[in-house]
């Protein structure tokens, strides 16, 4: 399978090599003009821009990897204007590929926003930044202001920002905010979500998905699937032990190995957590794995938010799920059941585990409450923390049993490699 890519061969990256972002001149130069609508409804161009994605197929970026072509038919479908919202909220605290996005590559969210504004006939196009993201939002509104001028397009682009927690950018909390209640979701994860702001259904979409959008309306499906293997290409954002953390653009389909590579690993990888905090450990055995859903799934694995954090010896798996599980809690809307008695509790009795400090019963305390936390809560985020704590006790089998035979591994008070942001004693939701 292909390799990870060459710089000329970037495509969501391309032009910001050597670490300068694109100005809208810069932008046009590297990706050309985008050709807009110039008339509301534009059936002709409406459908081939819906058969240029179908024929890409391009699945979302945000963790979910539906079809987007599927995501927008079903919203062509509505009868009054939506109101579309490019979700760049990056709630998860390993993953910065929509921030490196806005950064660098601002213009091509913008215009990926404009196509889709375009498609649905949006009464309203917003892109909603968490407000702790200062960097963004200035790159962004410094973006629109540039384009301003050009009257290139019809659709008027506003960047709002909702409260930087992690369930916020959860589509559900999303759309409560937008429509004036607290970022918090709001669905059943076993249900099909109806997002309604002001009385108008919402579509929202992932910011690297959007700009995939903005390249596809320029070059056509079939060239976006010419990467990757018909899949495309995809921002990784690797972090943990490394010695180069960052985001990478990659073809989906390079193996783990080879994306872990380039982030220059610092000791001998103990495991990998894929896709986010809510995500699946895997062990070393999955380096040779390709990069993509098909590829990882035998593993357990899953690309979901892009993130890959990266363990070795260095640090306990044990005390690092521990932490994880902890910040998490803090981090849930705190409405339901499992997010506010089961999380607390997991991370309780996986810290005492981490410590080796427990009793023989905790190993099924932590099987009990995590069958107890399983498709309970309104919302996915106690399903992930318990699939993250799962599958990592299982990566990390050896450790537990030691620890919990009273055999605190020495790596046990090291300092952590991940990135965890301070839980903020008060909660902002508005
Ligand atoms: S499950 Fe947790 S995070 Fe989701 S809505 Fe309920 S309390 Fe909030």
């Amino acid at each position: 399978m292909s390799d990870v890519l060459a710089a000329g061969e970037l495509r969501l990256l391309a032009g910001t090599e050597q670490g300068r972002p694109l100005d809208f001149a810069g932008h046009l130069a590297i990706h050309g003009e985008l050709s807009l609508p110039t008339k509301r409804k534009d059936d002709q161009w409406r459908s081939a821009m819906l058969g240029a994605i179908e024929a890409s197929g391009l699945t979302g970026r945000g963790g979910a990897a539906f079809p987007t072509a599927i995501k927008l038919k079903g919203a062509m479908g509505w009868k009054k204007r939506p109101i579309v919202a490019i979700n760049l909220m990056e709630g998860e605290p390993a993953a910065q590929k929509d921030s490196v996005l806005a950064a660098f590559a601002p213009h091509l969210v913008l215009d990926g926003a404009e196509v889709l504004g375009a498609i649905l006939d949006a009464a309203e196009v917003v892109i909603a930044v968490a407000r702790d993201n200062p960097g963004a939002i200035d790159s962004l509104n410094r973006a629109i202001l540039e384009r301003s001028g050009t009257k290139r397009s019809r659709v008027d682009l506003k960047i709002v920002s909702p409260p930087g927690r992690y369930v916020a950018g959860e589509e559900s909390g999303l759309a409560a905010w937008l429509d004036g209640a607290d970022a918090r979701p709001t669905f059943r994860p076993d249900r099909p979500a109806i997002l309604k702001v002001g009385g108008r259904r919402a579509y929202v979409e992932n910011a690297e998905t959007t700009a995939d959008v903005a390249l596809i309306a320029r070059h056509g499906g079939q060239w976006f699937a010419g990467a990757g293997g018909g899949l495309g290409t995809a921002l990784a954002s690797v972090s943990g032990a490394v010695f180069e953390s960052g985001v990478f653009e990659v073809p989906l389909g390079t193996t783990l190995g080879s994306i872990v590579a380039r982030a220059k690993p610092r000791g001998r990888i103990t495991g990998l957590l894929l896709g986010g905090y809510g995500g699946t450990f895997v062990g070393p055995d999955a380096l040779d794995a390709p990069w993509s859903n098909d590829g990882l799934r035998p593993y357990g694995g899953a690309v979901g938010a892009g993130v890959i954090v990266v363990f070795d010896d260095s640090s306990c798996g044990i005390a690092e799920i521990a932490r994880i599980t902890q910040w998490m809690s803090h981090e849930s809307a705190g409405q339901c059941g499992p997010c506010a008695f089961g999380l607390p509790a997991l991370a309780t009795d996986l810290m005492l585990a981490a410590n080796a400090s427990s009793s023989g019963r905790l190993e099924n305390r932590l099987t009990g409450l995590l069958a107890a936390i399983d498709g309970r809560g309104a919302c996915a985020h106690p399903d992930g923390v318990a699939r993250m704590v799962r599958s990592g006790l299982r990566v990390f089998a050896a450790d537990l049993a030691g620890h919990l035979g009273g055999r605190r591994c020495a790596a046990s008070s090291s300092p952590t490699v991940l990135e965890l942001p301070k839980n903020d004693e008060v909660l902002e939701w508005r």
